[in-house]
């Protein structure tokens, strides 16, 4: 039992039917082959599961951000991996917070309906990283369109997504004030821009996260597809941090509980020196650690989602119940490949697999470092280090 288990059970009984259907064997395959787990999102999309945060009147079910959260640390904690499918929970927070009336008309019922999926966003650069006021992809305005050159990197779900959210300098920087202004959001339609001044070049990598590198060339996009205000897209974004940040928390929380449930039941029947390897306290201890970090970084993530839905300041508590959920998922990984000796590395148990794929919430979407920034100048009062 964990913290939280009571909250929301009708919910997690449904996901946790629906993720039975798709036992490890499944995602063992697909991460193998390297491929898209098409299945598994469709039935979740034909449950209108990742259509949680859309409100009733786009057709979603208009949940709030806990129950989301609920659905993310479900599949992680079925040993599935959310990553596949998280971006269309929470990407299409920016158009419905800053698109138009006709905007949101046009484009969140059908992803309501799963017809269209906003699965990407673009933002990081490979000149720039974590320093995103800096990026150097432009968008001109030239009549009726915006035209697009420059570069991105790590982009993922291009492939399994029709639209993705663009972040793009519209004001070159020598002519602002300041660095955060200037920045415009765009949806961009990927069926028309891929081949036509967009092309994509898949980056392969340590985990199955169809991620790519973006290159633009005189890519046209309409002028309609400016989401919001020109310039004012760096907050935007930032607007939507605070949902992505503890929806990926709930998954390294369920990565988390998968880890300690897994290794716990290894340790009580595997038998060494003539006894359980986890009658040994040398073992034990990693282990009953590695369930304390969780269940604490669980009740950061529930302060994170009480105070989004009550639409409260939450950038603090959602940096920090990701930093903990992360932290504590990796060591619990640890924990877990460590005491299935070798067993650890085998493909057919799937711990190293997990393993892979929960280390990535210490880079992305935000670097650890770059957390204990924000706390370190938005919490403490300590002066700006960048
Ligand atoms: C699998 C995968 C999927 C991704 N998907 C997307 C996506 O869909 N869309 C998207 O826009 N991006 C995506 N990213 C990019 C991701 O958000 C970045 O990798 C991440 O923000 C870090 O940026 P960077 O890789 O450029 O690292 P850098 O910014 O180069 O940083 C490198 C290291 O230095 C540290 N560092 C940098 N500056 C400081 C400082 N001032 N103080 C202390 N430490 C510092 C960082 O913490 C980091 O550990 C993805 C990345 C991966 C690996």
């Amino acid at each position: 039992m964990a913290v939280g288990d009571e909250r929301h059970v009708e919910l997690r009984e449904a996901l946790r039917a629906l993720c039975a259907g798709f036992p490890d064997a499944y995602f063992r395959r697909v991460d193998a082959e390297r491929a898209y787990p098409v299945e598994f999102v469709a039935a979740l999309t034909r449950g209108g599961w990742l259509a949680a945060l859309i409100p009733a009147e786009y057709g979603g079910s208009g949940l709030g951000l806990a129950e989301a959260s609920v659905i993310m640390e479900e599949i992680n904690r079925s040993g599935g991996n959310a990553g596949a499918c998280h971006g269309q929970m929470y990407n299409m927070g920016t158009l419905l917070r800053h698109g138009s009336a006709e905007q949101k008309q046009r484009w969140l019922p059908a992803i309501a309906r799963g017809e269209l999926r906003l699965q990407s966003m673009g933002v990081t650069e490979p000149g720039t990283g974590s320093d995103t006021t800096r990026i150097r992809t432009s968008a001109q305005r030239r009549g009726d369109r915006y035209v697009v050159n420059g570069q991105k990197v790590w982009i993922s779900r291009v492939h399994h997504s029709e639209l993705m959210i663009l972040l793009a300098r519209t004001t070159p920087l020598a002519e602002l004030r300041r660095r955060s202004e200037g920045l415009s959001v765009f949806l961009v339609d990927l069926r028309e821009a891929i081949g036509r001044g967009l092309q994509v070049r898949p980056i392969a990598n340590m985990v199955n996260h169809d991620t790519s590198e973006l290159f633009f060339e005189e890519l046209e996009i309409p002028a309609d597809n400016l989401i919001g205000v020109e310039g004012q897209g760096f907050r935007y974004i930032l607007d939507g941090l605070n949902a992505e940040r503890t929806l990926i928390a709930a998954e390294c929380i369920g990565d988390g509980y998968w880890f300690v449930d897994r290794v716990s039941r290894y340790a009580r029947s595997r038998e060494v020196f003539g006894r359980p390897i986890g009658q040994n306290q040398g073992v034990q201890f990693p282990i009953a650690e590695s369930y304390i970090e969780v269940e604490a970084a669980n009740l950061m993530r529930w302060r994170a989602c009480e105070r989004f839905d009550a639409q409260l300041p939450c950038g603090t508590e959602a940096n920090l119940a990701k930093y903990l959920a992360a932290k504590a998922s990796w060591e619990a990984a640890n924990a877990c490949l460590q005491f299935h000796g070798g067993f650890g590395f085998a493909c057919d148990y799937d711990v190293e697999r997990k393993f892979r794929e929960t280390r990535l919430y210490q880079v992305a979407p935000i670097s650890t470092n770059l957390i204990l920034s924000y706390v370190a100048e938005h919490v403490l009062g300590l002066p700006r280090s960048y």
